[in-house]
């Protein structure tokens, strides 16, 4: 158990209010500390980061780069039950192999343009294209081959037209015979046989659309903590309504898009969820459920006590969202860290009876890698974000120019303000019915942050380091030995 200051106990605490004490030697490097940890019964996360089922942050991009580094997304159900399975489809047939993001450069960039993302990255394949954007013309493509031994200044000055294999004498496929068909064999194929390291995908104007390179060996290079099913395709979750009616339409669709489980989505555990559970479960066992949310041990004990065996997780907290004015609108909800560490005694004194502990979902109010290490800490087994995911290109919806803020912008919102509720999120407040909607969510602006493939390795990075300068090695030993303190007294 962790040992938690006895001061804690008096007081109810947020992620603000507690830190973590160095009692240990550090023995491991910060590269070698394990984030692998249980996100439902039968999923285990590589990296201990969901992406949490809101309308402007789960839908298939955010639920691909979540399953990539090893997480995972749940697509949000403010969508008709055909396009939410849609995007779930997406995620299951995303090979990764195709590359829609690639870095492209123009033919004026130069060699040392190149060994520069080289040096950065550590790939030296680049498309070339009329605009050094995607979507352009390809005119050609610099390999590590082209310049391995431009040592000299002038050399690297080179602009790219000058050492490029042209576009005329390139070996491209085109989009419909495989992109479009989602068809990485005929791309792997043609990269067998010519030989291959990178091959351009084009349209029929012969613009860049993807990239593919020597396929699924490099992809495991690049993605080796992606989860995966037993198919090798991501795992992503879908979200269902908390009205068994409404769950009862929505689940064929998503079964038949081939989600590995459901989120019952609402703000608290209500009655119905639990036959929601049961339903599930009896239709389709080898779905995991995820129930919530919940904030009190009192709650966790009831939950197992009444559906144990037709639930697989648990969303911890009520009111700590980013978005969220539930606490201040109705007077429900406490402190995030008193929720989680509460939670989890009642899970584990559930499984020293049973043998058994139902992984805790900490969801809400992380908004730095900080309170990643402290949700771990006092319990949780992997943290739900929102708004901290929301400023992504991947997530839905384009970024803005805010004039006043004077940088980009994307959209973020609570499931429960005016705006989501009325495209379906009021469901999720149980006041669907209802002709009055008491708002439980505020619409905000987050700051664009640009890809979450360069941005969340930092998070990773971060969580690794706390840990490792705990001295631990991975997050069960975390969660057994941690060493929690108030921030202040
Ligand atoms: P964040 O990571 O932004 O701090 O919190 C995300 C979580 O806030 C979601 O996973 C969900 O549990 C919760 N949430 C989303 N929308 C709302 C809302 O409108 N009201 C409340 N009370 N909680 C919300």
């Amino acid at each position: 158990m962790p040992i938690l200051h006895p001061k804690l106990l008096e007081n109810e605490f947020w992620y603000s209010d507690i830190l973590l004490v160095c009692d240990n030697l550090p023995n491991v490097e910060r590269d070698q500390v394990d984030l692998t940890s249980t996100f439902s019964r039968n999923i285990i996360l590589k990296t201990p980061f969901v992406s949490s089922p809101m309308d402007t942050v789960t839908e298939a991009p955010m639920a691909i780069l979540m399953a990539l580094i090893g997480g995972i997304g749940a697509i949000h159900y403010n969508l008709s039950p055909a396009n939410q399975a849609q995007e779930i489809k997406r995620v299951k047939r995303y090979e990764a192999a195709f590359i829609t993001d690639p870095i492209v450069l123009n033919p004026k960039n130069t060699v040392a343009d190149v060994l520069a993302i080289g040096q950065k990255y550590g790939f030296y394949s680049i498309p070339v294209t009329e605009k050094g954007t995607l979507n352009s013309k390809l005119l050609g493509l610099v390999t590590h081959r082209d310049i391995r031994y431009f040592e000299t200044d002038q050399e690297q000055a080179l602009p790219l037209s000058k050492v490029m294999t042209p576009g005329d004498k390139l070996i491209t496929a085109q989009k419909k015979d495989t992109l479009a068909k989602n068809d990485i064999r005929t791309a792997n194929k043609i990269i067998r046989e010519h030989n291959l390291d990178t091959l351009p995908i084009v349209n029929d104007k012969f613009e860049l659309v993807a990239l593919v390179t020597d396929s699924d060996l490099r992809k495991n290079d690049v993605f080796p903590l992606a989860t995966k099913d037993k198919n090798k395709q991501l795992k992503v979750l879908g979200a269902i309504e908390s009205r068994l009616e409404l769950a009862k339409k929505r689940l064929p669709l998503i079964v038949e898009a081939g989600a590995d489980g459901v989120i019952v989505d609402a703000s608290v555990v209500f009655a119905e969820q639990l036959k929601i559970a049961k339903y599930v479960k009896q239709k389709c066992p080898h779905l995991e459920v995820i129930l919530g949310n919940v904030d009190s041990g009192e709650m966790v004990t009831k939950i197992l006590e009444i559906a144990a065996k037709h639930v697989d997780g648990l969303r911890v907290g009520i009111g700590p969202g980013g978005a969220c004015i539930t606490q201040e609108q109705l007077g429900i909800g406490r402190a995030q860290g008193s929720a989680i560490w509460e939670c989890h005694q009642a899970a584990n004194h559930w499984a020293k009876k049973h043998g058994y502990k139902i992984p805790l979902i900490a969801d809400g109010g992380v908004k730095r890698p900080s309170d990643m290490v402290k949700a771990l800490a006092l319990g949780a087994d992997t943290v739900m974000m929102g708004g901290l995911l929301a400023g992504l290109e991947e997530s839905p919806g384009e970024p803005e120019f805010d004039e006043d803020a004077g940088h980009l912008i994307k959209k973020y919102r609570g499931m429960g303000s005016a705006e989501a509720m009325a495209q379906g999120g009021a469901v999720r407040y149980r006041v669907d019915d209802a002709a009055i909607k008491v708002i439980e969510g505020k619409v905000k602006r987050v700051g664009y942050k640009g890809s979450g493939y360069v941005y969340l390795p930092h998070f990773t990075a971060a969580l690794k380091q706390s840990i490792h300068k705990l001295g631990f090695a991975n997050i069960p030993v975390l969660q057994q030995q941690a060493h929690i303190v108030p921030n202040h007294l």
